[in-house]
Formats: C-alpha cells, structure tokens, sequence
C-alpha cells in the first residue's frame, strides 16, 4: 500500500480547489467521473467501501444494488479507471476495453425520441443492470461527440483521480501539471539515478 505523504494529500484534498473545478467533467459524464473518484488510491477512504456506504452514494445519484453486487460495482469502476488511464496513454488499450466489456455485462439500453425527431439514449433495467446501462449509454453518446476519450485518469500511480482534460488539443496526462505531473517526473528521475 502506498503511505500517502502530506504534499499528495493537499493534492486530492480538492473539494475547495478551484482548479479542480476546471478538471470537473460535463453532464452526462459527470457521473462517470463522480463514480471512479470514490476512491483516490492510497488517499481517501474508499467511499464505496461496503454495500451500505455503497448505497448511499448511489441513492444520492439516483440508482441502488443488491448486496450481492457490491463486488461487480467495484470492478466496474476499477475497469472504467483502467479505460480512463487508457484515455491517458497509461495503460493498454485492448486489455482495458475487454476488463470494460466483461464488467459491463449485458448493458440494455432503449431510445427516446424527443421533439425534432432527436433521439436520446437510456439505461434500462434494475438495480446494478440500470446503474451500469446508463453508464453504457453515457459512453456511447459521448464517444459519438469526442467528450468520452477527454475523461481521462491522472498518470501518477499514487493518484489515478479521473478528470476531464479541458486543453485544446486533449493531452493532458495528468490531474494537475505542477503537483502530479511533477512528482512522476521527480520519481522517474530518482529511477535513472539508482539505476545508472
Ligand atoms: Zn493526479
């Protein structure tokens, strides 16, 4: 496990950061990103931690699991992080689609048609199969408009907190440039010196 140190916890501690709101992501994705951000590694405690404090967060969004799928929650969202450091460029994108696909299930969506014959994606379902489908159907629309492949997970392996990269050519790799992006280079360089 990773002790976090003082410096890393100002890092995540962002609920006031007005940076961090910048790295807040766009509806619907919001929820993607609220749901991989319950747990910060080696930070916070895991939000999700049992399947009470699971359904707390859940019923504050509007969706519920049975007891029995606490452990299919948590693998969802460590696929969906694992897509998200795909989205960086810190992990492999093959493995991270089949983990996504294998904890996705059988996601079941129907379609709404609104005025001007617009149409509009849902997730059906109950319980677990309606909190995954609407995440399902959250991916395909905003990987339909580019939003999806800008949610993306922080590149240092003591963070991996989703954000959502605001630049203009999407190439951001992590939360923040002078506190992550610095700490991985700082470790990186103290490697090649132990190493050399
Ligand atoms: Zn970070």
């Amino acid at each position: 496990l990773i002790r976090p140190t003082l410096h890393h916890v100002t890092a995540l501690d962002r609920s006031s950061s007005p940076a961090w709101e910048q790295r807040l992501a766009p509806e619907p994705l919001l929820l993607v990103q609220l749901f991989v951000n319950t747990h910060n590694y080696g930070v916070h405690p895991d939000r999700l931690d049992s399947p009470q404090s699971a359904n707390m967060w859940l019923d504050s969004h509007g969706h519920s699991i049975a007891r029995s799928d606490h452990g299919a929650l948590l693998e969802l969202r460590e696929a969906l992080r694992h897509v998200l450091l795909s989205n960086t460029g810190h992990a492999d994108t093959q493995l991270a689609t089949r983990e996504l696909r294998r904890a996705m299930r059988n996601p079941i969506l129907s379609v709404s048609f609104h005025d001007h014959g617009t149409a509009q994606l849902h997730g059906t379902g109950k319980k677990l199969e309606q909190f995954t489908s609407t995440i399902a159907a959250t991916i395909a629309a905003t990987t339909a408009d580019g939003r999806w492949q800008r949610l993306k997970a922080c590149g240092n392996p003591e963070c991996h907190v989703a954000f959502y990269d605001h630049t203009k050519n999407n190439s951001g790799r992590y939360c923040s440039p002078d506190i992550c992006a610095n700490r991985t280079r700082q470790r990186a360089h103290r490697q090649r010196a132990t190493t050399e």
